[in-house]
């Protein structure tokens, strides 16, 4: 069996496939982290910094080997060092480093004190990837001290700590544990083509794989669980999909007739390269207006920075220059809506109505302009989900777009790319980050008009 790390627990929460790949795939394959990426590893690290040089505290000496590490770790809590940094913790083939051990009075094998592992996080709550890799963590514990600590810690990115107790995340850890020591054991797990991939370094390799197996997975949305329910009815790839009978399939329990009837367009779609009509829309017979805001995580809040709309062919933007101006914008935003009574807002996806909801909660505003906007909101995805079947994997308005032929200007144009843009130009000041910011949110605006024109057209 393979050696088992924490970042296999991480791994496997995010897509079991990339364990299996960590274990037994070619590294070559893999691709770079994108810029984004490598940022907020960046920033995860620079925060890690930020805290622990707030504490004094014992650490293993970084030139030692993993067993070298872990002898000395032992030394460190036998001395009963109130805080051990980077502690290496090893059992038989298994291999854990929390970001601290911290010492906790109550009887063990070392004494009456034992230890209890802290991980420094900077996402905002308990996910389910930082709390398994602690329970790894006290599971690995349970050797030298006679038993595993009953609580950890995580310390959030926005400053607060929490504590929290082992045993109600117990049986989900011994689940996932035991699936990665199957798979640390060779057991294969196959590609699964999910919203995991785009961030994934073995996303170029997954996706080839996919496409030579004609992957059920490449079915936008299916899960893993339908998946393997039709292959149990013989429906083994995108071919025998797009045969499926639904009046004998829908009788299996389960199986539902419109995701059956969605599947089987969906693999014709993509075998075909087309797309396909399901129904028509309505859009009402107004001015259109074509929506999109761009906002970033500071700190502990979220900043709308830019609200970009294309109208009659003219782009029309406010922005916050700096995240202190949020409330100008946002004030400009309503403003510019005073005088306009009927007309089509529309977006792509639900973030855009929830983000001016908070907007409206935090400054407030005039409510009927606020309720005007939010009820003349079109949520194109919605719509192109009612009445169209597209050729491609996912259902982003990159893919949409770009089947439809449209081109952003840049090559690494993409939401997190903005927001890179936008903390280059906070950091810099140079004015090229924001024109990139300004002409990436119209793009995306324009990319809204070439969706809607498509449904508008089939409407013929
Ligand atoms: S690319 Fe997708 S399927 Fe492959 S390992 Fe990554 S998340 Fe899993």
């Amino acid at each position: 069996m393979k050696p088992i790390r924490a970042t296999n627990f991480y791994g496997f929460v995010k897509c079991p496939r990339k364990v299996y790949l960590y274990f037994f795939g070619d590294p070559t394959k893999k691709i770079p982290y994108s810029e984004f990426l490598q940022q907020k590893m960046k920033e995860g690290r620079d925060y890690e910094r930020e805290i622990i040089s707030k504490f004094r505290f014992a650490q293993p000496e970084e030139a030692l080997s993993y067993k070298e590490a872990a002898e000395q770790t032992l030394k460190f809590m036998k001395n009963k060092e109130k805080l051990i940094y980077q502690p290496v913790i090893i059992q038989d083939n298994l291999i854990g480093i929390p970001d601290f051990l911290e010492i906790k009075k109550g009887k063990s094998k070392l004494g009456n004190y034992y230890y209890q592992p802290m991980d420094i996080k900077t996402g905002l709550s308990a996910k389910k990837k930082y709390t398994m890799q602690l329970c790894f963590y006290c599971y690995l514990l349970e050797d030298i001290q006679g038993f595993s600590p009953d609580k950890f810690k995580l310390w959030l990115g926005d400053g607060s700590i929490m504590e929290l107790k082992t045993q109600d995340y117990f049986n989900k850890f011994a689940d996932i544990f035991s699936k990665i020591k199957d798979i640390a054991g060779g057991k294969k797990e196959q590609v699964h083509i999910c919203g995991a991939c785009k961030d994934c370094q073995w996303k170029d390799f997954c996706f080839s794989v996919a496409e030579k197996e004609d992957h059920l997975s490449l079915i936008f949305n299916i899960s893993r669980n339908n998946i393997r329910k039709l292959k149990d009815f013989g429906v083994k790839n995108l071919k025998d999909a797009a045969k499926i009978n639904i009046d004998e399939l829908s009788k299996v329990k389960g199986f539902g007739k419109t995701s059956l009837k969605r599947w089987k367009l969906q693999a014709r779609s993509l075998i075909s390269g087309k797309s396909v009509k399901l129904s028509s829309y309505p859009f009402p017979d107004v001015q259109d207006i074509y929506f999109d805001i761009e906002d970033t995580q500071i700190k502990n809040n979220k900043i709308v920075y830019l609200f970009g709309m294309v109208i009659d062919k003219e782009y029309k933007y406010f922005l916050a220059e700096k995240p202190s101006e949020e409330k100008k914008a946002w004030k400009s935003f309503l403003d510019f809506f005073k005088d306009k009574k009927q007309f089509n807002l529309y977006v792509y996806s639900g973030h855009e109505k929830s983000m001016l909801k908070k907007l409206f909660k935090k400054y407030g505003g005039d409510k009927k302009i606020f309720d005007r906007i939010i009820s003349n909101l079109i949520d194109l995805l919605s719509v192109v989900k009612k009445t169209t079947i597209f050729p491609v994997y996912s259902y982003s308005i990159k893919d949409i777009a770009k089947f439809l032929g449209f081109r952003w200007s840049s090559k690494d144009a993409s939401g997190s790319q903005s927001l890179l843009w936008y903390s280059e130009w906070m950091a810099t000041n140079d004015k090229k980050h924001l024109n990139k910011i300004l002409e990436y949110n119209k793009e995306d605006c324009l990319a809204e008009i070439a969706v809607k024109e498509h449904i508008e057209n089939q409407n013929y």
